[in-house]
């Protein structure tokens, strides 16, 4: 397992997951090496609970962050979801805030890196598009 993916891992451990049981962790990884982490949170209103990529990146963005970042993914609670990738919301925010790869690790063995491409092939983009290039 790669440092970054161990952080994501880390990261895991933090997740407040009492309802699905399945923590995951995050990290950002900026171009100059700064990293952002987060872990899911969820909510006995399930539409409120926050995923771990999306708490990564709310950091990333709260420290005033902008350009291409990697995202590392780690499911550490996956025996039964060996193939888990991330969810829609989270692809659609990869692609409004410069997400170029995903590193997904399931149980700290089996990882699989994706580009944005793969994830969201199809994305909703708005033709004035005001992110910055
Ligand atoms: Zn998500």
């Amino acid at each position: 397992m790669t440092q970054h993916a161990a952080e994501a891992a880390e990261a895991a451990l933090a997740a407040y997951a009492p309802y699905s049981k399945f923590r995951v962790g995050a990290l950002v990884v900026a171009e100059d090496g700064r990293t952002w982490s987060g872990c899911n949170v969820e909510n006995a209103a399930y539409g409120s609970t926050i995923c771990a990529e999306a708490n990564a990146l709310g950091s990333a963005m709260a420290s005033g962050h902008r350009g291409p970042i990697e995202v590392f993914v780690a499911c550490i609670d996956a025996t039964h979801v060996r193939d888990a990738t991330p969810c829609g919301n989270c692809r659609q925010l990869f692609s409004e805030l410069g997400v170029t790869h995903i590193t997904i690790t399931i149980d700290g063995t089996d990882s699989r890196r994706f580009t944005l491409d793969d994830l969201l092939p199809h994305r909703f983009e708005l033709p004035d598009d005001p992110r910055p290039s």
